[in-house]
């Protein structure tokens, strides 16, 4: 039995001040919940490098996991401005996601990249959360489950044990926009990488949390969830507000 995972991306948003009232709310929304939140749902935030120290010390005394938003591929270097695998160990976080799409749209970051920065995770005991998804033009031609696999196989190129990572699927056209994957669109896809996953790795890809990403929010989270193959969200716009978070939370864990 999969638990779900209520994974938070707070992109370039939030400073400190913003960290403490937007803890001080979700905590209080979800009062003594927590316990009971644990045995189904787990509960992330990924936040900007600066405050990922500080969001680690408050969040863990609740049991919310906190990840970084990219890694470098490299340990160390003449790579102004990245921060390295070894530098989150220093603080102490375990997870990361890997080849966001606006990382692959603005960054360059490729299949390739995404691969090397998933090893770099995986060696230096970080969770990588990886994303995939396909554009809209690569939807519309028809190309979904290849674009999924490409995306899939080049991280399984490099992965022993699938157990080690999760996946979170993230139709390019739909984050940020409004726009949102229907329940049997979003399925569809994640059950692609499920088979995909297991052609590999067999019963262990059924370990595998697989989440969706794209203008998921409390209005759609449940039916999401309800489908067979999907474990989750990775929720941006929704995720800035302490609220509608801890709603979706709530959603999940069936509160
Ligand atoms: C994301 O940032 O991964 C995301 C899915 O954003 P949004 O929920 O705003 O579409």
């Amino acid at each position: 039995m999969r638990k779900n995972l209520i994974a938070g991306n707070w992109k370039m948003n939030n400073t400190s001040a913003d960290l403490d009232s937007y803890m001080t709310e979700f905590v209080n929304v979800l009062s003594d919940s927590f316990k009971k939140i644990d045995e189904s749902t787990d509960i992330l935030i990924s936040v900007p490098y600066l405050i990922l120290d500080k969001a680690n010390k408050i969040a863990s005394a609740y049991g919310i996991k906190v990840a970084a938003q990219n890694v470098n591929e490299h340990l160390s270097g003449a790579y102004t401005g990245e921060v390295s695998a070894p530098m989150l160990n220093d603080f102490g976080i375990e997870y990361s996601l890997v080849g966001h799409s606006e990382r692959r749209q603005y960054f360059n970051e490729t299949n390739q990249s995404v691969a090397a920065k998933t090893v770099v995770c995986l060696n230096h005991g970080i969770t990588p959360i990886v994303c995939i998804g396909e554009s809209l033009e690569e939807r519309e031609s028809g190309k979904t489950d290849a674009v999924l696999v490409e995306q899939i196989q080049a991280v399984m190129s490099v992965v022993e044990d699938v157990k080690n990572i999760i996946v979170a699927y993230e139709p390019v056209w739909a984050i940020g926009t409004g726009l949102t994957a229907t329940n049997e669109q979003a399925e569809l896809a994640h059950k692609v990488i499920r088979d995909e996953l297991k052609k590999k790795y067999g019963e262990d890809s059924d370990k595998v949390q697989i989440l969706y990403g794209g203008s998921a929010k409390p209005a759609n989270i449940g039916g999401l969830l309800e489908q067979d193959n999907i474990d989750g969200g990775l929720v941006g716009g929704a995720s800035l507000k302490a609220a509608d978070f801890a709603e979706m939370v709530r959603i999940s864990a069936k509160l």
